[in-house]
C-alpha cells in the first residue's frame, strides 16, 4: 500500500474481503465479545473495547492515508486529543497555539490544569514566541494549522526544528486532512483528527484518530484507548471508513469552491476581511503553498457594519445552514464567538480576533455558482444595515 497514491490507499488499505464470507465491504462487527475455542485459545480478539475488526480496518486505512505506521481510532476528536495528552504526567508543560479549537481549549484549561498540567498559549506564527514559552518542563507542542476560525498557519517543519529530544509535536490536522497536508512528513510526531469533519465528511458521525510513526507514542495511545475506553463503536467506525474512501474527490471540490467564494468575498466592499490561506493577501500565503497541497474548504470573514448586520446575514442565507461543525458535503455557516468559541472568555476571544462580526464558512461540495449566488443575495439583502 505504501507505494500507492492517496485515493488507492484510501479505498484499499485495510479493506480486504471478509475472511469468513468474502464480503467485499468490511462488515460492521456488531459484537462486544468473541467466542474462544478453548481456554486461552482465540484469534487475537477477546473483548470489544480492546479490539474490533471494523475498527482495525478503519485504523489501517487512516494510517495508510498518512503513509504512517500506527493509528488509533476514537469515539471523537476530543477523545483522540485526550489520548495524546495522556502521554504526559502532572507537572509537564505544553506550548499551545493561541488560535485553538474551543473544545480543545476547554479540555486543557478546565480539565487538564486540574490534573497538574500547565499550558502556555502563544501565537505560533512567531517562532521566537514559541521558543520563549518553552520551560524545562515542556513535553509537548500542540499546533493547529490552519487554525480555527482565523485560518492562521503554523510552520510545522520550523516548529519541529525547535523540538528537543523527549518533547513531542502534535498537530491537529482536522482542517487540512492528510490529503492536503502531511504533518508527520514535516516532522510532527502525532497527527490528530476529528474524523467527524472532512474524513467522514457527511455530518453523520462523531469520531477521532491519532496517527503516528513513533512506536512508543503509538503504544501509549493504544494503552490509553483500551484503559480509558473512548472507542468508536463498530457502526461509527464503518461510517468514518466509508467516508474516508472519497476524501480526495471531496477535498478537491471543497478547495475549488472555497477559493471561488474567498475571491468573491474579497472583491466586495461590504466585506472587511477574508481569512483564507489560498488568497495572495493572506499573510502566510507563501507558507500555505509550501506546506499544503491545496488550501481547503474553510474560510472566515468579517462583515462591515454593526453586529446586527452579521446576525441578519446569518438568517438570510439559505444554502448555508447555521450550524456548528464543518467538513461535510453541505455548506455550513457558523458564528464562532457565539457558537464554537463561546467557551473562551470574551476578552480573550476578542483579543484573538474572534469578534461579533466574524463568520466562518465550511464550504460544501454543492455547485460553486449556487453557493456564490446565495452569499451575494444575503450580502445585498443586508447592505442597508452595513451603512449604519
Ligand atoms: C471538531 C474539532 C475537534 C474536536 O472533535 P470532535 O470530533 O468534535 O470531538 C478538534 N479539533 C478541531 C480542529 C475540530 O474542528
Amino acid at each position: 500500500m505504501q507505494s500507492m497514491k492517496f485515493s488507492t490507499r484510501a479505498i484499499h488499505a485495510g479493506q480486504d474481503p471478509d475472511p469468513a464470507t468474502g464480503a467485499t465491504i468490511v462488515p460492521i462487527y456488531q459484537t462486544s465479545t468473541y467466542t474462544q475455542t478453548g481456554i486461552g485459545e482465540h484469534r487475537g480478539y477477546d473483548y470489544g473495547r480492546t479490539v474490533n475488526p471494523t475498527r482495525v480496518a478503519l485504523e489501517t486505512q487512516l494510517a495508510a492515508l498518512e503513509d504512517a505506521e500506527f493509528c488509533s481510532a476514537f469515539a471523537s476528536g476530543m477523545a483522540a486529543t485526550a489520548a495524546v495528552l495522556s502521554c504526559l504526567s502532572a507537572g509537564d508543560h505544553v506550548v499551545v497555539s493561541d488560535d485553538l479549537y474551543g473544545g480543545t481549549y476547554r479540555y486543557f484549561s478546565r480539565v487538564l490544569e486540574r490534573y497538574g498540567l500547565t499550558f502556555s498559549y502563544v501565537d505560533m506564527a512567531s517562532l521566537d514566541a514559541v521558543r520563549a514559552a518553552v520551560t524545562p518542563q515542556t513535553r509537548l507542542f500542540w499546533a493547529e494549522t490552519p487554525t480555527n476560525p482565523l485560518l492562521k498557519l503554523v510552520d510545522i517543519a520550523a516548529l519541529a526544528s525547535i523540538k528537543r529530544p523527549g518533547q513531542l509535536l502534535a498537530v491537529d490536522n482536522t482542517f487540512a486532512t492528510a490529503y492536503l497536508q502531511s504533518p508527520l512528513a514535516l516532522g510532527a510526531d502525532v497527527a490528530v483528527y476529528s474524523t467527524t469533519k472532512y474524513i467522514a465528511g457527511h455530518s453523520d458521525v462523531i469520531g477521532g484518530a491519532a496517527v503516528t510513526n513513533d512506536r512508543q507514542t503509538a503504544e501509549a495511545i493504544r494503552f490509553y484507548q483500551n484503559a480509558a475506553g473512548g472507542i468508536p463503536g463498530p457502526m461509527d467506525a464503518y461510517l468514518v471508513m466509508r467516508g474516508a474512501k472519497t476524501l480526495a474527490v471531496r477535498m478537491r471540490q471543497h478547495d475549488h469552491n472555497a477559493r471561488a467564494i474567498a475571491e468573491f468575498l474579497a472583491a466586495r466592499d461590504d466585506v472587511a476581511r477574508v481569512h483564507y490561506p489560498g488568497l495572495p493577501s493572506h499573510p502566510q500565503h507563501a507558507l500555505a503553498r509550501r506546506q499544503m497541497r491545496g488550501f481547503g474548504g474553510m474560510l472566515s470573514f468579517v462583515l462591515r457594519g454593526p453586529a446586527s448586520r452579521t446576525f441578519a446575514f446569518a438568517k438570510e442565507v439559505r444554502l448555508f445552514s447555521l450550524a456548528e461543525s464543518l467538513g461535510g458535503v453541505e455548506s455550513l455557516l457558523c458564528h464562532p464567538a457565539r457558537m464554537t468559541h463561546g467557551s473562551i472568555p470574551k476578552e480573550d476571544r476578542e483579543r484573538r480576533g474572534v469578534t461579533e462580526t466574524l463568520l466562518r464558512l465550511s464550504v460544501g461540495i454543492e455547485d460553486e455558482e449556487d453557493l456564490v449566488a446565495d452569499l451575494e443575495r444575503a450580502l445585498d439583502a443586508t447592505l442597508a444595515l452595513a451603512a449604519r
